[in-house]
């Protein structure tokens, strides 16, 4: 069967995300979705195992979601939030306030997750220029770290994935350091803490999941060590929660399985079911009100030409509805306990260097995987659509997924990962 001619026709004016253009295989043409299903124009059908990049957790086109979204769409699509609010911002900013720990309580919408945190970072640099606290205008992040895409949300991500030495020179320079994971970690990270906290404002971190840097993980007990750190040097605490928010790692929310509250927390992915674009930057009492004054200089300049976009923001409560009405919480612990046992198996296979799960992620890491795109194509013959990246095959399933469906994901996982490796053997 030929392609569209639409796919014909725009392909070559299409410039795709992470790839080179010159070898990358040609993208599938996706038609419909349902569910955990993904329908391409060929008629075939994928189960989708990332969810639309983590988004989708309710499965895609929610009733419930798709209804309240057309019912704003008939009422107000958008208006602009200069001077002006609207039912479905202040509805869902309040939501927002009463989920979160701690008086996380001032919620400023843009509408993607690396402008979340580039708002997160201003913030966290004027709240010192405001407090006449001079020259703390550094972040300090980890190594494994995932920002976002935008400079200067680059500069914070892991140094090598990053790619800081190809735009050295061009992003802000910024401090990378190992997770304080064990005692040796600690000590390095104390003592550099104790040297540079006079010029850093805020540390950053994804809480227990560091997600596209690898789908590492760490222990609650390493983000209490930040936040103690971060009280003990005078510093902020910013918590990424763009991936793990929203019910990913087990919990609502990740720092609650640490019981820490931060100062600033970014949120998106999720935020909306995965169905509009949507971030949001939520700060605690105390630095709002470093913003509050007699001088014009100490208000927040920051306003997205989308920000709380209305229709977005309806759709973020219908899928708040859904985690308040549905058992989303015991969903992503059951397929917990099946991403356990269904993958445990690969942990056998050659290559297969370790095998984790926390909530609803499901991580494979091989000792490398030599053309991650030629593994999403054998993945995509086998009816999924796994989407591997430097030396990792993960899930992260709607919550919604169906038993059979998450079996099928697994089970292509181990084919597909042992024949692979016997190819490989045969060489
Ligand atoms: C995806 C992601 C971002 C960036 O979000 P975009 O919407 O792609 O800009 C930032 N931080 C984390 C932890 C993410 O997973």
């Amino acid at each position: 069967m030929s392609a569209p001619d639409w796919y014909e026709a725009g392909l070559p004016h299409i410039w795709l995300p992470y790839a080179q253009m010159k070898t990358a295989p040609a993208p599938l043409a996706a038609s419909a979705t349902h569910g955990s299903r993904i329908t391409l124009t060929d008629g075939r059908e994928l189960i989708d195992g990332v969810a639309a990049w983590w988004t989708a957790c309710h499965g895609y086109n929610h009733p419930h979601i798709r209804a309240h979204a057309e019912a704003q769409l008939a009422t107000m699509p958008h208006v602009m939030f200069g001077g002006m609010v609207h039912e479905p911002a202040l509805r869902l900013a309040s939501r927002l306030s009463a989920m979160l720990p701690g008086d996380l309580e001032r919620v400023f919408y843009t509408d993607s997750g690396s402008v979340a945190v580039e708002v997160a970072m201003k913030m966290a640099i004027q709240y010192r220029i405001n407090r006449g606290e001079v020259g703390r205008v550094k972040m300090l992040a980890f190594r494994g770290g995932y920002h976002g895409d935008t400079l200067a949300t680059m500069a914070i991500c892991d140094p090598e994935e990053g790619m800081h030495h190809l735009f050295a020179g061009v992003m802000p320079a910024q401090h990378v350091v190992d997770l304080p994971r064990d005692e040796t970690s600690t000590a390095a990270f104390e003592a550099f803490v104790t040297t540079h906290a006079h010029e850093i404002t805020a540390i950053i971190v994804e809480p227990l999941v560091q997600g596209a840097g690898g789908m590492l993980f760490h222990s609650p007990a390493v983000l209490r060590r930040l936040r103690e750190s971060a009280d003990r040097h005078g510093l902020l605490l910013i918590l990424d929660e763009i991936f793990t928010g929203f019910g990913r790692t087990g919990s609502m929310f990740a720092c609650q399985q640490a019981g820490i509250v931060p100062d600033i927390i970014t949120l998106s992915k999720a935020l909306t079911g995965g169905t509009m674009a949507l971030a949001a930057t939520v700060a605690r009492r105390h630095v709002y009100e470093a913003f509050l004054s007699d001088n014009p200089e100490h208000a927040l300049m920051h306003g997205p030409t989308f920000m709380a976009n209305p229709l977005a923001c309806a759709c973020a409560n219908a899928s708040l509805d859904l985690f308040e009405s549905t058992p989303r919480l015991e969903q992503v612990a059951a397929i917990e306990t099946a991403l356990h046992e269904q993958l445990e198996p690969c942990r056998a296979l050659p290559g297969v260097k370790d095998v984790r799960v926390m909530g609803a992620i499901g991580v494979v890491e091989m000792d490398k995987i030599n053309d991650p795109a030629a593994l999403r194509t054998r993945f995509i013959s086998e009816g999924v659509w796994i989407r591997p990246f430097r030396n990792i095959v993960y899930l992260t399933p709607a919550f919604t997924i169906q038993p059979d469906e998450l079996r099928s994901l697994t089970r292509a996982i181990e084919h597909v990962l042992a024949t692979d490796n016997a190819k490989r053997n045969e060489r």
